[in-house]
């Protein structure tokens, strides 16, 4: 009698992505070039907070030596998918894709309960829906004396409401309102994304009066896709790829122009979206007329640049000749930029102590150089700054590099 069970699609799937991973991850040669340049290594000086360490519990993990133990759980939800690593590693580990594919198992693998809980908060988070009402509640928060009341209750103490406390507080000053436009061809699309208007509404204004002033059409669209960068990383590919190929259907065919260098990145990955543009570099390489005026600024601005923006997007030498373009700026690179600020996506939610440990390396030099802006190109990385700098009583505004053009341009309403 023959007693072969033919095994299921599923068990199939899910052996050949084991040996996909595994492929990934046997690229690795140990050699340890890449442990200088991880942020989480450089904090606990812990072998498995480290991209060699991390391989290695993912290979015990995928050949069966090691169960995904609470502990070893941890030491891989410690990795900020900074990808400084994956820059630095000769043998050219592709490590972003190693650890998504991680996660990716490690939801699948998750009791039922958990994974209706992470993916309904990831849902919320990446709705522009949601993410616009949120923003409107932050400002009643602040405003209401809320927000005032939780701190000297000293209820931030509690480890659930500090986090959503600080976002909200950061939301209260970076959220606005995004008019909607009519669908008519324009010279280019500007992206939304799911946090336009709760965190970078200043930004997609700023884009639209200098692309005009530049001579475009600039169109903000009414469609508040999200990219699905957010569930990528954390473990929920296909709700990700549904996410982008939405996206792709709906800007396929238009010129598409992005203010978030994390959103672009993930956009970009999608053959119809591969030649999305970030903004700054859009703008850079545009005419800019002689005759148009910029009015100079007297101010001390640091570039924080995101690592979206330095390692999927090919660094950001065109928000520095952007910046040029102001008389009487004066701009420099916040120190130590190769290195993570702890923002990361929804990191700054899921692992605060990190997250904050970083920063305050950042607000080290901040508290240091004394600028009176910083500039930065990630919305997720503008909100963690902007945290950091109000609750370290600094008095430095926090802006997307365009936004700084558009207010010195003649008549700008910024
Ligand atoms: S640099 Fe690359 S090969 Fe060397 S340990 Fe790090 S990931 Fe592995
Ligand atoms: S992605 Fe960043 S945090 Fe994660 S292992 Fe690499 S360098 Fe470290």
């Amino acid at each position: 009698m023959n007693t072969q069970v033919t095994p299921s699609a599923a068990h199939h799937a899910s052996r050949h992505a084991n040996q996909s991973l595994l492929q990934l991850a046997d690229q690795c040669v140990k050699c340890g070039l890449c442990l200088p340049h991880c942020p989480t290594y450089a904090k606990t000086r812990h072998e498995a907070d480290s991209p060699r360490g991390r391989i290695a519990l993912t290979q015990g993990w995928l050949t069966g030596q090691l169960a995904m133990t609470p502990t070893l759980a941890a030491h891989l939800d410690g990795c900020l998918l900074c990808r400084a690593c994956e820059s630095a590693c000769p043998s050219l580990v592709a490590y972003g894709r190693l650890l998504d594919g991680v996660r990716t198992k490690q939801a699948a693998e998750a009791p039922a309960w958990r994974r209706f809980w992470t993916r309904h908060w990831l849902g919320a988070l990446s709705s522009a829906r949601i993410m616009d009402v949120l923003g409107r509640l932050a400002v009643l928060y602040v405003r209401t004396g809320a927000a005032r009341f939780v701190e000297t209750a000293r209820l931030i103490r509690f480890r659930g409401l500090a986090a959503p406390h600080r976002l909200f507080k950061t939301l209260a000053i970076t959220a606005r309102r995004i008019a909607p436009q009519a669908p008519e061809p324009a010279d280019l699309d500007l992206f939304v994304g799911c946090s336009g208007a709760s965190a970078q509404g200043g930004a997609l204004a700023a884009t639209r009066i200098v692309g005009e002033a530049l001579g475009l059409s600039v169109r903000i669209a009414s469609e508040s896709l999200c990219c699905g960068a957010m569930q990528r990383h954390n473990g929920f590919a296909e709700d990700a790829d549904r996410a982008r190929a939405q996206c792709a259907q709906v800007y396929g065919d238009r010129p598409l122009v992005g203010v978030s260098s994390a959103c672009i990145a993930e956009l970009r990955e999608h053959p119809e979206l591969a030649r999305t543009w970030e903004v700054c570099d859009y703008l850079d390489q545009r005419d800019w007329p002689d005759t148009l005026k910029i009015a100079p600024l007297a101010r001390r601005v640091l570039v924080h640049e995101p690592c979206s923006h330095r390692r999927l997007l090919g660094g950001n030498a065109a928000v520095y000749r952007l910046l040029a373009r102001i008389p009487g700026l004066e701009v420099a690179p916040l120190p130590d930029n190769a290195r993570c600020c702890g923002a990361a996506g929804t990191y700054l939610l899921q692992q605060p102590t990190m997250a904050a440990a970083l920063l305050d390396d950042k607000l080290h030099h901040i508290r240091d150089l004394k600028p009176d802006i910083i500039v930065t190109t990630n919305p997720g990385c503008a909100l963690h700054l902007l945290a950091g700098v109000r609750e370290s009583g600094l008095d430095i505004e926090v802006c997307h590099p365009v936004e700084l053009i558009a207010r010195q341009l003649p008549s700008s309403s910024i």
